[in-house]
């Protein structure tokens, strides 16, 4: 299977450069996380990979496909799926109106609606309540549900689990491992380590926009203080 690759990228807001010669390389059936301070670049660097913040030099790869110039739509039919931090769920739709929206937009193959209630059944639960008056954590599941009906080989979360309960946080990460078992590669941003720890392939840690550190998982479990300089309070 095709890995996604960006390679050696700069982005910029304006005059002022938030990535700096960034590479990452994301293998599907695998969890990459990128982990890093507020402001260290992980949300650009997902925007940068879905096509919403464009690529100042570098590259953008799936296998040998150059996608460097794919706008955001094109890369979501290229595999690519985006869950922002802010989730963006239509508050003034039901549960499951906010997921035929997208099943109107994609004809799927893995992921239905029934799927997507099987991995949250809270979601079932919720089937006919407004987006807008779903919990954080509801409103996440589905946030991805709707992503997964695109049916990605590449879903991209962003800090996902930020400011959710402890039990709704096990959920999630259970659900990703899941989204993992089914093929898809996630990318994960986190602020710490302790998600990333248990479930990555791969960790990246950023720093004021450039790769301080990038490697398995593993490594980081041996030697827990391996990035503490670039992440950590
Ligand atoms: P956080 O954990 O706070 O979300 P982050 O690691 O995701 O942080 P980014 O949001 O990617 O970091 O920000 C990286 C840098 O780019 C920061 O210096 C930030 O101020 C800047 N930045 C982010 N978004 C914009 C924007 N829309 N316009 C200008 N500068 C921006």
């Amino acid at each position: 299977m095709q890995d996604l690759v960006l390679k050696d990228c700069d982005t910029f807001y304006g005059k002022a450069q938030a990535l700096h010669g960034v590479t990452l390389s994301v293998s599907v059936g695998q969890i990459t996380s990128i982990v890093g301070r507020n402001g260290a670049g992980k949300s650009t660097l997902l925007k940068t990979l879905m096509g919403l913040q464009p690529l100042s030099r570098g590259q953008r790869l799936m296998g040998d496909n150059d996608l460097s110039d794919r706008a955001p739509h094109q890369l979501n039919k290229l595999g690519l799926a985006y869950v922002p931090e802010d989730r963006q769920v239509f508050p003034n739709l039901t549960v499951m109106e906010n997921l035929a929206v997208s099943t109107f937009a994609h004809r799927t193959l893995e992921w239905s609606a029934d799927k997507v209630l099987e991995l949250f059944p809270r979601l079932g639960e919720r089937r006919t309540a407004l987006g807008g008056v779903l919990s954080g954590g509801e409103q996440q599941m589905l946030a991805i549900g709707r992503a997964l009906l695109c049916n990605p080989r590449f879903l991209l979360l962003d800090e996902p689990t930020e400011g959710l309960a402890p039990i709704v946080v096990e959920q999630l990460v259970k659900a990703i491992c899941r989204i993992r078992d089914a093929g898809v590669g996630v990318v994960l941003v986190e602020q710490n380590l302790s998600i990333p720890l248990s479930i990555s392939d791969t960790i990246l840690a950023l720093e004021t926009g450039r790769v301080r550190w990038a490697g398995p998982a593993g490594q980081v479990r041996d030697t827990p203080t391996l990035l503490d300089e670039f992440i950590g309070v």
